[in-house]
């Protein structure tokens, strides 16, 4: 009855016991995984992974802020290719991360505006990215808003104001394993303030396990932990939890939706 919006399960630190992992998953009741390819050889595995179990995986493909200087024309052409393949079910994830700054700013807004109109050209949702550069993001979308656009605020660090502008696109909200750190205040209060009906949760696994797993490499049956904080905020039941966020993801990550 949960989805993980956000894994990236082709990642090299699940090479050795990938298999177990997803069985964990399962057995923690989840039956929906969005695995994220981040890059074109990523995207690649996604599929892969997708097709080996097709219940329960499903795939994206997209290039991230980090990454945006590595991008060419080649590139473009094969990850327009991977975007048209009938099992990916978003675009990215893409989007501005000016806490790394690990590709010069100019560039990271070329290459998500492009992605941006990929994703409407496909009909897919789009995972967006967003560290540190609230304006400039939303500067962008706002570009796009009558065209389609639609997707959700993966990991999410903002505040209610943030997560306020990102709904007014019609985005989702996805919380992480952020939402259970100690200090992360605003983030809890954007969960207070965003709907059910508005939110997805995600481990954005290996990376940000939640208490009290922090530290560790995260994985997706550690959903629950992200789960559970959600329904203590929410003032609900866990379950009820996990079936709106699974009903708002089986409406978000399906090509062609409006
Ligand atoms: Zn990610």
């Amino acid at each position: 009855m949960f989805c993980d919006s956000h894994a990236h399960l082709d990642a090299d630190s699940f090479d050795a016991d990938r298999d177990e992992v997803i069985a964990r998953a399962r057995a923690a009741g989840l039956t929906r995984i969005i695995s994220v390819g981040a890059g074109i050889a990523a995207g690649r595995a996604a599929i892969k992974l997708a097709e080996a179990y097709p219940d329960l995986i499903q795939p994206t493909v997209g290039v991230d802020p980090h990454s945006a200087k590595d991008m060419d024309e080649p590139m473009r052409a094969e990850l327009r290719k991977l975007a048209a393949h009938p099992l990916i079910v978003a675009v990215g994830e893409t989007g501005l991360d000016y806490f790394h700054d690990l590709s010069p700013r100019d560039v990271q807004q070329r290459e998500y505006r492009w992605q941006v109109e990929l994703s409407i050209e496909e009909k897919l949702p789009l995972i967006v990215h967003c560290r540190d550069a609230w304006d400039d993001n939303f500067a962008i979308l706002n570009d796009y808003a009558r065209d389609g656009l639609r997707g959700v605020a993966h990991c999410f660090t903002g505040g209610p104001d943030e997560a306020e502008r990102f709904m007014e696109l019609g985005f989702l909200i996805s919380f992480s394993g952020i939402v259970t750190f100690k200090n992360a205040k605003a983030v809890q209060a954007a969960a207070e303030a965003v709907p059910l009906e508005g939110m997805l949760i995600e481990t954005d696994s290996p990376y940000l396990a939640p208490i009290p797993k922090r530290g560790k490499r995260n994985e997706p049956a550690y959903l629950t932990y992200v789960a559970e904080k959600i329904a203590e905020i929410k003032g609900v039941a866990v379950e009820e939890v996990g079936r709106v966020t699974g009903q708002n993801a089986a409406g978000l990550f399906v090509r062609g939706a409006a």
